[in-house]
């Protein structure tokens, strides 16, 4: 049984995986680089994924307008105040942030890791269709200076579930991406989403079993969020859908996290939905309880993290 595996969680979290490789309080801060998408902005589609906030699923990022020094240093003051001697993960997460030529990008990067001497890893959240392979060597280089974390939201691995989202990639695109990334030896964290529309139990575990084919590092597990203002949203109020409980959806994690590789990093288990958009599943608000409700179920059923994978 792996090290990270404790009273708390059976699985690998986050959480100890910093502690064990930066031996200090690391905490994540969201910076807006003022990017948009080309799945929004006409080049493969003005329509966006029909669940994405009009954030660009960014909602807790800075605010655009602001300077990245003022993003960090007003996120930096609240947690320094508690914390003086943590560390910081800078974080790309609105829109695609590798979306923009590649001299662009290096001056974001580049003043981004310089914000502070405690910034210990860069992470930039993006599609796979948006990493050309100058833009993936350039960060390779910046990997060898400090870890570069690439996140990619996959959400499904089923091809007509992707076309109804209008995700805009098919799942080649994918894998290649994986592949030129691991190349480089630059993490790679994938997001999922649980709940899609006709999406069942077991196609949501096939994605599972599919990642751990794939050179992936890490790994973002949410429910679907019916938000305002997105097409998932009007679509929802004219035809509701049903959506996962917190108890389907608490049995499904458990299911996934057996048949998930031990080695790959959880970085969540539930997302942030923005309170004031979220229609449904409003269980999701409350974050404690989703999680402590995974804890507690992995426990009854005697889960661990990857306990199936051989027998799957
Ligand atoms: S790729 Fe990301 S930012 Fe672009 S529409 Fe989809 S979820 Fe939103």
């Amino acid at each position: 049984m792996r090290d990270y595996i404790n009273n708390q969680h059976r699985y690998y979290s986050l959480d100890y995986y910093l502690k064990k490789r930066f031996k200090t309080k690391v905490f994540k801060v969201a910076l807006n680089g003022n990017f948009t998408c080309p799945n929004r902005d006409g080049t493969i589609s003005n329509k966006g994924c029909i669940f994405c906030s009009p954030a660009g699923s960014g909602d807790f990022a800075g605010n655009r307008h602001d300077s990245l020094a003022k993003q960090f240093n007003e996120v930096k003051t609240i947690i320094h105040h508690k914390w003086p001697n943590a560390s910081y993960i800078v974080y790309f997460q609105a829109n695609t942030n590798t979306y923009a030529p590649l001299e662009k990008l290096k001056k974001i990067y580049e003043e981004a890791i310089s914000l502070d001497q405690n910034i210990v890893a860069i992470s930039i959240a993006t599609r796979p269709d948006c990493l050309s392979k100058e833009i993936v060597e350039y960060l390779g280089e910046l990997n060898q200076r400090l870890p570069v974390w690439v996140e990619l939201g996959l959400q499904t691995i089923d091809e007509q579930v992707a076309t109804f989202i209008n995700r805009g990639y098919q799942l080649d695109v994918f894998t290649e991406a994986v592949t030129n990334l691991h190349q480089q030896g630059i993490e790679v964290i994938v997001h999922i989403i649980n709940g899609l529309p006709n999406e069942t139990k077991e196609m949501m575990l096939n994605t599972i079993r599919f990642l751990n084919s794939q050179k992936i590092q890490g790994i973002k597990i949410h429910s679907l969020f019916i938000l305002k203002q997105t097409i998932l949203g009007n679509i929802f109020e004219q035809n509701p859908f049903k959506l996962l409980t917190l108890t389907e959806y608490v049995d499904i994690v458990c299911e996934q996290l057996t048949l998930l590789r031990e080695d790959i990093v959880i970085h969540r288990l539930n997302g942030d939905a923005p309170q004031e958009l979220l229609i449904e599943p409003r269980w999701s608000l409350k974050k404690l309880v989703v999680m402590n409700e995974i804890d507690k179920e992995m426990k009854r059923r005697n889960y661990f993290q990857g306990c199936k994978v051989s027998i799957d």
